[in-house]
């Protein structure tokens, strides 16, 4: 053996081997001689001669047998250690011993060739010297834990590895006494788990680069719908539309609006993923989320003709939460609920307070979820097979949305559903209940023309985008400048003073938060409303805009509805 788990070179003999045996053996043969030359007389007789020579010659003949029997013993011995050294070495995993102090006492073939070394330049080397330097809190951790108790101990660890590049490692290991010496032994099993850790980070990496992609394909898909969107308002304004051109416009509207909630649900499901949706949470009634949703999908359930019933506590349920994404959550519930329920089938939306916990139920008499697919709604583009005739569009990523937001308010989703019977969604989130309830005033939606002529400026690069805003911002009788980077929109805010300033952020040359950085800094500007009108909520984009002196914080395609109100209470404010 060239290199032993000691890493010493030995020869052994039968005698080293088994000193005690071969010391009775001979101490035997000694016996026998003396006790024969005891019995010896003076003279000998031929016949005593005889039979003491053929005593002699049993016992030499019996010493051999004993002498025989002993090395075959010897040589299974042999065998069996041979054996379990290959098993050792072969092993698919590497072995260590390792003293109280971290000194590696024993290593197998497998665990110096991870490790690129040769046995002998590991004995009695510490085997922290073989971790990677930022990794050796871990170890000295998992030895602490180690030396703590008699249970198996488990870490995942960088090792180094002699002229290539350091592996991922998982060191399983326990304490043990040494057979012979009583002292403590520290036995590691150490598997290699480089390429499952690489396939990991490959994994999370496709994973990142998805959300970016979903991020950006929906971004680009967005931006031209906010135009879109904005001329059809537009159109709606006009007031000889004929009925051709009214039935057109209310199909360019609808479809434009599905076409909108599908990107935005596509975006926001990128933006849970990394972190880049942010709530923004108030104290606010569960009623007012459900209402508002209600008031969303109530045009599908009518289509629909299916019954929705309603029932709300008969005093309010407050929470601390993103009043937009609840309603997110509830339309989705509801819209599913309408979309897989059969024409004049029934729905049900309860809210009920239960403990310090607001309980949200919805419930139909829909087709139900197959038990096989019950387990994995809540899983991103998960969806029931389906014949063509009930093909219901949609991408399969509102439950996902609906988990994920409700999880980002630290509530819960669960279903249940029968197939055939229909389903049921419970939605459970914490009570909060506001110090101070601030009387809140309903936001002018009228649209009614405005009370003073207000001086607006439209800036974004996008011409189409700024066009349909300056044509809705004159509708509502206003007088409109445009802008189309940053520095003409710097030029024209101080040449117009304008009251409002409805300014795009991804701007050539100075972006919008800079533009508007400087506009405050403006004392004739002080007053000016400003707008920020964002292509997709980055992180910390309406912290951003905030600190950087926006008033208002829009994100594309920006409701005309909102853009009017804000003009309206400017136009108040302005009298
Ligand atoms: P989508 O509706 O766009 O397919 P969702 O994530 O909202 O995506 O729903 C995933 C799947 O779960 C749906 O395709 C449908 O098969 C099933 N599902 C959701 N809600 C219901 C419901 N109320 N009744 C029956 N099946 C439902």
């Amino acid at each position: 053996m060239a290199d032993s788990p000691q890493g010493r070179n030995e020869t052994m003999t039968d005698a080293t081997r088994h000193p005690t045996a071969h010391f009775y053996l001979r101490r035997l043969a000694e016996e026998k001689a003396q006790a024969i030359q005891a019995r010896l007389p003076e003279t000998l007789s031929s016949e005593e001669a005889g039979r003491l020579i053929h005593e002699l010659q049993v016992h030499q003949i019996e010493l051999e047998l004993q002498n025989e029997e002993l090395r075959r013993a010897q040589g299974e011995l042999e065998a069996s250690r041979a054996r379990y050294f290959d098993l050792y070495d072969l092993a698919p995993v590497g072995y260590f011993s390792l003293s109280e102090q971290g000194l590696i006492l024993e290593a197998n073939l497998a665990g110096a060739g991870l490790l690129g070394l040769a046995r002998r330049d590991l004995i009695n080397q510490p085997f922290s010297r073989c971790i990677f330097p930022e990794d050796q809190d871990v170890y000295y951790r998992h030895r602490r834990q180690l030396l703590g108790t008699d249970t198996l101990q488990e870490c995942e660890i960088r090792m180094l590895r002699a002229a290539a590049a350091p592996f991922w490692a998982r060191l399983e290991s326990v304490v043990a006494r040494d057979g012979e010496s009583g002292d403590c032994v520290c036995r590691v099993v150490m598997s290699d788990i480089d390429a499952h850790k690489q396939a990991e980070q490959q994994l999370a990496d496709l994973n990142r680069r998805k959300d970016e992609f979903l991020a950006m394909l929906s971004h680009e898909l967005r931006n031209p719908l906010a135009p879109i969107l904005n001329a059809v308002q537009l159109l709606q304004l006009q007031k000889d539309e004929n009925a051709v051109q009214r039935k057109a416009r209310a199909i360019i509207e609808r479809q434009v609006r599905q076409l909108t909630h599908l990107v935005n649900d596509l975006l926001d499901i990128a933006g849970t993923a990394n972190g880049r949706i942010q709530l923004c949470r108030e104290p606010v009634a569960v009623n007012d989320i459900v209402e508002r949703a209600v008031e969303t999908v109530r045009p599908l359930i009518d289509k629909r003709k299916q019954e929705l019933t309603v029932s709300l506590p008969p005093d309010p349920v407050w929470l601390r939460a993103d009043v937009s994404r609840l309603a997110q959550v509830v339309t989705n519930l509801l819209n599913n609920a309408a979309k897989y329920t059969d024409p004049g089938g029934r729905i049900w939306l309860s809210v009920q307070q239960e403990g310090d916990q607001a309980v949200l139920r919805v419930r139909d008499t829909g087709l139900g979820i197959t038990p096989a697919l019950l387990p994995h709604v809540f899983d991103l583009f998960t969806q029931a097979d389906r014949s063509s005739d009930r093909a219901q569009g949609g991408l399969g990523i509102g439950l996902a949305l609906v988990k994920r937001l409700v999880e980002l308010h630290g509530g819960t989703v669960r279903v249940s559903s029968t197939l055939g019977q229909g389903s049921e969604f419970v939605v459970h989130l914490a009570v909060h209940a506001p110090e101070t309830l601030a009387a809140q005033s309903a936001p002018n939606e009228t649209g009614e023309p405005a009370a003073r002529p207000l001086q607006v400026l439209v800036v974004d690069d996008n011409l189409d985008a700024a066009k349909i805003l300056q044509m809705l911002v004159q509708e509502s009788g206003h007088r409109v400048r445009m802008a189309h980077t940053g520095p003409t929109a710097l030029k024209a805010a101080l040449d117009d003073r304008p009251d409002v300033i409805l300014l795009d952020i991804g701007l050539p040359l100075l972006d919008g938060y800079e533009v508007a950085k400087r506009i405050r800094q403006e004392p004739k500007l002080r007053d000016t409303v400003l707008v920020a009108i964002t292509g997709y909520e980055r992180e910390g984009d309406r912290q951003r805009s905030q600190q950087a002196g926006f008033d208002h914080h829009l994100v594309k395609p920006a409701d005309f509805r909102k853009v009017r109100e804000i003009l309206a209470a400017a136009a108040t404010k302005a009298t």
